[in-house]
């Protein structure tokens, strides 16, 4: 398990490694984690991006091992559009969040639902996603609703709204919820059975389904769990980049790039 652990560090570091360096137009190559103050000029600031490891089709290493998604295009395009220089690292949805409120990170963009509860600290872009959470089992499992839960363990992750939604059902349903950090993780508890049933978004499960990772949809939680992804900065805060990513969203919309970017990661895979 240690040798596991360490491993999976390794192949994390490559991959936020591997997520650094994407800026665009830069005049001073390298990154200045320190220069984000508000005295700069934009020309000035490389941006510090935090979003999430595994969150495909939002955020994932190929197999190429270059580290891509429709968070990573669509913000490679909004910098280019707006001309800021970024560095994007993937740190995990919860430690993005955490990043981003102790100030390492001047923003986060990692399939990041916009909830009342989150607009009271971040501000966040325009919509530029819709999504809501389901809940998913193992393809053979017999599982057939929330009442066939009593008595076991769901997998939901850290600081997401799908754990929101398995905390706000479990003691109605009588189950447990078991915590990861990584939606990749959470399938696997399910699929080798330790976990009955997992909590994530529709359009997350619904894509990995289809890159065969053996999981099926039960339940889908569209009343009170849709709520579509934003850019997130902490609120008051970056409000100049904040505006950047809405004109630059508004520029690739109605430009074509938002649609080509969408049809890249979602057409017939
Ligand atoms: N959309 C979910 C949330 O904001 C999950 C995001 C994620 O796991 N990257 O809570």
């Amino acid at each position: 398990m240690k040798k596991f652990l360490s491993m999976f560090m390794v192949a994390a570091m490559a991959i936020s490694l591997a997520a650094c360096g994407s800026s665009s137009s830069s005049s001073t190559d390298e990154s200045d984690t320190s220069s984000s103050e508000e005295t700069a000029s934009t020309s000035d600031v490389t941006y510090i991006i935090a979003t999430d490891t595994v969150f495909a089709p939002f955020e994932f290493t190929d197999e190429n091992n270059d580290f891509v998604g429709i968070d990573v295009d669509i913000l490679a395009a909004v910098a280019e559009d707006q001309g800021f220089d970024y560095q994007l690292q993937s740190l995990g949805f919860d430690a993005a969040v955490a990043s981003l409120e102790s100030g390492q990170s001047d923003a986060v963009i990692a399939g990041m639902s916009i909830t009342e509860e989150r607009q009271e600290k971040y501000d966040f872009s325009d919509a530029y996603y819709d999504s809501y959470v389901c809940m998913a089992v193992a393809e053979d499992s017999t599982i057939t609703g929330y009442e066939d839960l009593e008595g076991l363990t769901v997998a939901a992750k850290t600081g997401t709204q799908g754990a929101d939604c398995a905390e706000s059902l479990k003691d109605e349903y009588g189950f447990t919820v078991q915590y990861f950090d990584e939606s990749s993780l959470m399938y696997q508890d399910v699929i080798t059975g330790n976990s009955a049933a997992c909590f994530e978004d529709q359009p997350v499960m619904a894509y990995g389904i289809t890159q065969g990772n053996g999981l099926k949809i039960l339940t889908e939680e569209q009343d009170d769990y849709s709520t579509p992804y934003g850019f997130a900065v902490l609120k008051d805060n970056n409000t100049e980049l904040l505006e950047m990513f809405n004109t630059g969203l508004a520029n690739i919309i109605e430009n074509g790039t938002y649609d080509e970017i969408v049809a890249k990661y979602t057409d017939a895979e």
